[in-house]
């Protein structure tokens, strides 16, 4: 199956609208039987993850390495 992976780079301000987007496409996809994944943001320093979208530092070790959230369609 094939996968389609994003990798956002997102201004903090347009979380909501990204989120609402994230629910209208997961509903499209899934009239077509396909479903949309989210990877959350993770600190690659202690491997914290994050229940948002964007982050920039961890909350845990400060360390400012975090890898961005995915997401997956399959
Ligand atoms: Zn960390």
């Amino acid at each position: 199956m094939k996968e389609i992976i994003y990798l956002l780079d997102l201004d903090p301000k347009m979380e909501k609208e990204v989120y609402s987007s994230i629910e209208k496409i997961s509903k499209i996809l899934k009239k077509k039987g396909l479903k949309l994944m989210m990877s959350p943001p993770k600190c690659r320093s202690c491997g914290f993850e994050f229940y948002r979208v964007k982050a920039s530092k961890c909350p845990r070790c400060k360390s400012q390495r975090i890898q961005e959230a995915i997401f997956v369609i399959r």
